[in-house]
């Protein structure tokens, strides 16, 4: 049977979660589709040992306290406690949600004006639709391994913890969050990780006894607005727990850092000439960070005490100095990688023409060009913070007003948004 609403929201996740807050807020029928279970990425496609890059004190949702804050504030969400919370947040907003209906087709119904979305279960039609579907949906993989089966390849996304590797070495590729995390992680259990790094954006996570995100707060940096994205989109390194991530402290600790992965021959790992040019990439952007910091410290006066130890520069272990090209899988006892490569987004059930020639969503903050048709939960989709927990419910509230202002003009039909 075809079901109607005014608002379909696609994707159960934190954004699409807040999109059906503020839908709540102004009156507006709406029902979510998940094809899954609600926030299950924090639970199905996470590490045991990660925690959030961002505090407890800033975690928190509208009108929905993160409890752990008022008694830590200073700590940091586990992906099972960001689980939990985001699901419990649901049931406080009653979300509309239907979980385990995954829409396979989006289409425009034409003379009618509205959308259409297949699914397993039926057709459902609405005035509007929402896009909440993540922006880190399937993970990249290069190829440089393929055909390899005697070595085990799988996904941060797949990774769990140590005991899931049997022994041996361990290659980890990608320098961003995930592959530095994982890289410690590893290390902390005593295993041997060759970390294969990438550009990044290196940040400290605390300066002069404030976190990160304090800075980035007062400074502004949450609020440059897309428009100002910076050109160089080299992922930004966090660590949760209190850690600043630093490539020579990890190969203090017996990490063996290298250069970007350029290929395999035969049996032996190539890697590129640039781990001095990755280094000092991500170095440049720490200290900067820290000199635009010192500046807001100047203004704010005395109560932010120095941080001389944030300067630390940890000696260049061998591995830096002189830095190895290739690496025999055999001799190193390697048989297991683990791909930190990034992800991919995957709108290929969408039949709308909303799409720039590289395959992402054209939009002015989530409003595109079809009327009626939204995107929430995209980096950068207003400002920096839009990537963020914290920082999506304003794209979310923004969006709901545009939807109100459509339904109103358009008179709306309404149907039944019940919860499954
Ligand atoms: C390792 C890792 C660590 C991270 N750490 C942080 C952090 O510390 N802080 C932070 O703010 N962010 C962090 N992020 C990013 C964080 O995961 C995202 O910000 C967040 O999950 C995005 O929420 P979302 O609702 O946009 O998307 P998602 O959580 O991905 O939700 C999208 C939902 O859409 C559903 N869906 C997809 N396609 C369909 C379809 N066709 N039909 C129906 N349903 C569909 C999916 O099943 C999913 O539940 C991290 C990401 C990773 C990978």
């Amino acid at each position: 049977m075809d079901i109607k609403t005014d608002t379909l929201i696609i994707g159960a996740g934190q954004a699409g979660l807040l999109t059906s807050q503020a839908l709540s807020k102004r009156g507006i029928d709406h029902l979510l589709l998940e094809k899954e279970t609600v926030a299950h990425k924090w639970k199905t496609a996470r590490w045991d040992s990660l925690l959030l890059q961002q505090p407890n004190w800033i975690s928190h949702l509208p009108d929905f306290p993160y409890v752990p804050a008022l008694t830590d504030p200073d700590g940091f969400p586990t992906a099972t406690q960001m689980y939990d919370f985001l699901v419990s947040f649901a049931d406080k907003i009653e979300a509309p949600v239907r979980c385990g209906i995954a829409v396979e087709g989006l289409r425009h119904d034409g003379p009618e004006a509205t959308f259409i979305a297949d699914t397993s279960q039926g057709a459902f039609h609405a005035n509007s639709v929402v896009i909440a579907t993540g922006s880190l949906q399937v993970p990249r993989r290069p190829n440089f391994l393929s055909g390899r089966t005697d070595i085990l390849q799988i996904s941060a996304s797949e990774y769990r913890n140590p005991g899931q590797l049997s022994g041996g070495a361990i290659l980890v590729v990608g320098g961003g969050n995930s592959g530095c995390q994982i890289a410690e992680d590893l290390r902390r259990a005593g295993r041997e990780v060759v970390l294969s790094l990438d550009r990044h954006r290196r940040v400290p996570r605390r300066y002069r006894g404030k976190d990160l995100f304090w800075w980035f707060r007062e400074s502004g940096v949450l609020n440059t607005p897309a428009e100002e994205m910076p050109v160089d989109t080299s992922p930004l390194v966090f660590a949760g727990g209190g850690n600043t991530i630093d490539m020579r402290r990890f190969a203090q600790d017996g990490i063996y850092v290298t250069g970007s992965l350029a290929g395999l021959e035969g049996d032996t790992l190539v890697f590129n000439d640039d781990l001095g040019a990755i280094l000092d990439h991500g170095d440049r952007h720490y200290h900067g960070l820290l000199d635009r910091f010192d500046l807001l410290a100047q203004k704010r006066g005395p109560h932010l005490p120095d941080d001389a130890g944030a300067r630390y520069s940890w000696p260049d272990s061998p591995c830096i100095t002189e830095p190895i090209r290739r690496i025999d899988l055999g001799d190193a006892q390697i048989n297991s990688v683990i791909w930190a490569t990034g992800y991919r987004t995957d709108y290929s059930w969408v039949e709308l023409p909303v799409f720039t020639p590289e395959g992402k969503p054209h939009h002015h903050h989530g409003v595109t060009d079809i009327p009626g048709l939204y995107f929430i939960g995209l980096p950068w989709q207003v400002n920096l913070s839009s990537g963020f927990i914290f920082g999506v419910r304003n794209d979310a509230d923004m969006l709901a007003s545009v939807i109100a202002a459509r339904a109103a003009d358009s008179g709306a039909f309404r149907a039944s948004g019940r919860k499954s």
